[in-house]
């Protein structure tokens, strides 16, 4: 181990045995850990027996306690930083230390374990030979629209991180801006209650109207496969299809317009005006 050098250790995101032997050896072995949550780091180290100086570094004090753990590291000493669960700088604390350090000439390791986005993607069986991470959507109207808006036309698979109480709002917000792409949602990784289910983004909010949110997610989303243009003809034909499917089962025109555009995300009057016009 080398003086003066800041250590991203992961830790499991959920199952105990995924933390590495390494991760183990390294935590033992520095001068002081730097954790998220010193109440929640303290009970994996201290069911690792393990009984190295904690500080904490977490969003509220990372300007000026970051500083601090850069002084000590210049004097000499050797950090490990963890998080609450998985790798740190990953949507959680961490990229600003890193940065610090490398400016202040500090070797920066990262010390692997499970992330729960790459997880999530090998789970599930979408193209993952690009792929690109959102981690939590904003929750301000204009920045989510913005955002949303920039998913529409990304052709790589994308993940998105969401906490229970948001997953409801966001699924729909993703299934109206994004249409009919196939999700793969990973529920409680590594846990007990894991669970990955495959559906349409309309599918999963419908499905999660019904179905309370449970555990933690990530949502993997199919990338855009065709240019905009050719998307919204795909999606009219898909609502066009089974607005007709609905007329048959007995809706009438109106009600099997206001289902199929719902479901689909196509345009409402667009898809009445284009019915209409199939009519005559
Ligand atoms: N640094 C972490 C990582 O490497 O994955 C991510 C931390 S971020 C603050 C927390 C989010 O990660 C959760 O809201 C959820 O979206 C996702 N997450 C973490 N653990 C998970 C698990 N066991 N199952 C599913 N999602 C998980």
């Amino acid at each position: 181990m080398s003086a003066g050098t800041l250590y991203l250790v992961g830790t499991p995101i959920g199952n105990l045995e995924d933390l590495t032997y390494r991760a183990v050896r390294i935590l033992k072995e520095v001068d002081f850990i730097a954790a998220e949550d010193t109440r929640v780091s303290g009970k994996l180290l201290h069911h690792l027996e393990i009984n190295q100086p904690m500080v904490s570094y977490h969003e509220h004090n990372r300007k000026q306690r970051g500083l601090e753990l850069v002084q000590r590291m210049l004097a000499g000493e050797t950090c490990a930083l963890v998080t609450d669960a998985g790798m740190p700088a990953i949507s959680d604390p961490g990229e600003d230390l890193a940065d610090l350090c490398h400016q202040a000439g500090i070797p920066v390791i990262p010390v692997p374990g499970p992330c729960a986005a790459v997880c999530a993607l090998s789970q599930s069986g979408l193209p993952s030979g690009k792929w690109c991470f959102e981690g939590f959507l904003p929750t301000a109207n204009k920045l989510r629209r913005e955002r949303l808006d920039v998913l529409r036309k990304e052709p790589r698979t994308c993940i998105v991180y969401e906490a229970p109480h948001r997953l409801r709002t966001t699924l729909h917000d993703l299934a109206d801006a994004l249409g009919e792409r196939r999700v793969s949602v990973s529920r409680e990784l590594t846990k007990l209650h894991e669970e990955c289910m495959r559906m349409t983004l309309t599918e999963a909010a419908a499905y999660y109207e019904t179905h309370e949110p449970r555990g933690e997610f990530v949502l993997v989303i199919e990338g855009a496969t065709q240019d905009p243009e050719q998307s919204a003809a795909d999606q009219m034909a898909h609502a066009i299809q089974l607005t007709e499917e609905l007329i048959a089962a007995g809706l009438t025109l109106r009600d099997a317009v206001k289902q199929a555009a719902k479901q689909t995300g196509a345009r409402k009057n667009q898809l009445y005006q284009t019915m209409l016009a199939r009519e005559k």
